[in-house]
């Protein structure tokens, strides 16, 4: 039976009009599970005027208040977590232990955005001039959009919602068509906690949604997380549009292994990140750089062994490491990349290509790749794969090493592997990405920092979640008052000064 998902406007489940639907997958089995409607331009107009209703009235109530419907839609997720990982395991194909993982990665940036009367707390000078204070304060946009990708279906619409509507605005969350079904159950608790219906609205849907989003006048700033090519897209219509815009994309994370670092250490990692969730993670490493022959030749033959050992199984299966990829089409992409780098000529290790999970031939299964002694001219070094291929790049020295994620066009993540805080420290000082990782890999900042890459990874001045969040979200007014004597000497015909 074929579930029929919805929009979310309006405070409900709302049916799509447009008539035209995506199929959602069981990565598991390759089979559909649902239908998701793609929005037209006219539901998603509707969906933007009803935001922009509501938002009238939800940046009237105050912060404090606004901060106690954060603080209920933790509660109300706190007896669903499971339902939830369980739900967007079926619909992506991560273990439901991931899941887990996705979901809590999100809640702790609303846990941030509740702290909103703080962070939204203005600057003020006592007597600039004569009489005359001087405040700033941090007034909400209006209506704001997402625009989110399908491999953290929790995580990413919270980091953009949840900050967003703290600061006082309407979202319209336009989700992965691939798996919607959490970001509707998540809007869905934020009314039950409270939220007055229109502040946060899901309309599901493909480019006409986005596009619609990008040209109508009442958005005021898009955040956008996926692909490179579209984030530049999407950053570049929203810039010429005067929208504010927010714009992350793909990644190739380089993890570094110095000749010093523990070696146990450095595999552990470099399996748990670069084949955790099938590779579909934007900070996955994807390429190893051993430093030295000795150090690579260790490394490679300690992959070897660890990846045979990896499970791969459904994703609700608890033993499994990693589930099957999202769609076909992913499964698709990834094997072309592994035929594309045996052409260029780096050693494949080990081969993923042919992997089939009994009883479960028709679905988005890939086994784990190992490429070694590739060369940074070759499309699986220069390309974003997304899947479990991982490549090794031997570097003769520490500069050689430093300068590949330093020079690469992507700029997301980075890791460094050593004993030695020297190395780590200019390491850290001079590597040219947006997050870096000492002897961690996988370096997703906490709620309260902030997250972004840099180069052809993110468009836009100021990153998620953290502080930045809260000035993406609001625009300052800078106010300059007199009591009580105003103008009355007359009119002043020079620009003020304080002197
Ligand atoms: P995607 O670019 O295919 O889709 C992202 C969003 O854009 C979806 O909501 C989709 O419906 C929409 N979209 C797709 N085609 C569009 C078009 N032509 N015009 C307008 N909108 C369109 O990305 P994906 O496959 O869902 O996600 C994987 C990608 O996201 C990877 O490249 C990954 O590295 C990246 N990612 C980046 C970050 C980050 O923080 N930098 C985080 C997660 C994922």
């Amino acid at each position: 039976m074929v579930r029929e998902l919805t929009h979310f406007i309006g405070g409900k489940r709302t049916p799509g009009t447009s008539g035209l639907f995506a199929d959602v997958y069981d990565p598991n089995t390759g089979t559909v599970q649902a239908r998701v409607p793609l929005a037209g331009r006219a539901e998603t107009e509707a969906a933007i005027a009803d935001a922009e209703e509501a938002q009238r009235g939800w940046a009237d109530w105050n912060p404090q208040r606004r901060a106690r419907v954060l603080l209920k839609f933790l509660q109300l997720v706190e007896p669903e977590r499971d339902s939830l990982a369980r739900l967007l395991s079926a619909e992506h194909g991560k273990t439901v232990a991931d899941a887990h993982g996705d979901l809590q990665r999100g809640l702790e940036v609303v846990e941030f955005a509740a702290g909103i009367p703080h962070l939204l707390k203005g600057e003020f000078t006592e007597s600039a001039g004569t009489g005359i204070d001087v405040h700033s304060l941090r007034a909400p946009l209006g209506v704001v959009a997402g625009i989110t990708p399908f491999n953290f279906p929790a995580m990413i619409p919270l980091w953009k919602a949840a900050p967003a509507i703290a600061c006082g605005n309407s979202f319209v969350l336009k989700p992965s068509e691939r798996d919607p079904s959490v970001p509707l159950r998540l809007a869905e608790l934020f009314v039950e906690a409270g939220l007055p219906p229109g502040v946060l609205n899901v309309v599901n849907g493909g480019k006409e949604a986005v596009d619609t989003l990008l040209d109508d006048p009442r958005v005021q700033a898009l955040g956008f997380v996926g692909s490179t090519p579209i984030a530049a897209h999407v950053y570049a219509t929203a810039a010429a549009r005067g929208k504010r815009a927010q714009c992350f994309g793909g990644a190739k994370n380089h993890m570094i292994v110095m000749p010093d670092a523990d070696l146990d250490q450095a595999v552990d990692a470099l399996v748990g990140a670069g084949y955790g969730s099938a590779g579909e993670r934007c900070m996955a490493i994807s390429v190893a750089v051993p430093v030295g022959e000795e150090t690579a030749d260790a490394l490679v033959a300690r992959l070897k062994e660890r990846i045979a050992e990896l499970r791969i199984g459904r994703s609700d299966d608890p033993d499994a490491d990693f589930g099957p990829l999202v769609s076909r089409d992913a499964l698709d992409r990834v094997r072309r990349y592994v035929d594309i780098g045996v052409t260029e000529g780096a050693e494949l290790v080990v081969d993923g290509r042919d992997f089939t999970l009994p009883g479960h031939e028709g679905g988005f299964f890939a086994g784990a790749s190992l490429f070694d002694r590739v060369s940074p001219r070759m499309r699986i070094y220069r390309e974003e794969i997304f899947g479990p291929v991982l490549c090794v790049v031997r570097a003769a020295d520490y500069e050689e090493a430093l300068r590949l994620p330093s020079e690469h066009p992507y700029g997301n993540g980075v890791a460094l592997f050593t004993r030695d805080g020297d190395t780590a420290r200019d390491f850290t000082r001079r590597v040219n990405t947006g997050m870096v990782g000492i002897n961690v890999p996988i370096p997703v900042p906490v709620a309260y920092h902030t997250f972004g890459g840099w180069k052809r990874s993110g468009f836009g001045d100021l990153n998620q979640h953290g502080p930045d969040s809260v000035r993406f979200y609001t625009r300052t007014k800078t106010v300059t008052s007199r009591w009580p004597s105003g103008v009355k000497e007359g009119a002043s015909f020079t620009i003020p000064t304080m002197g």
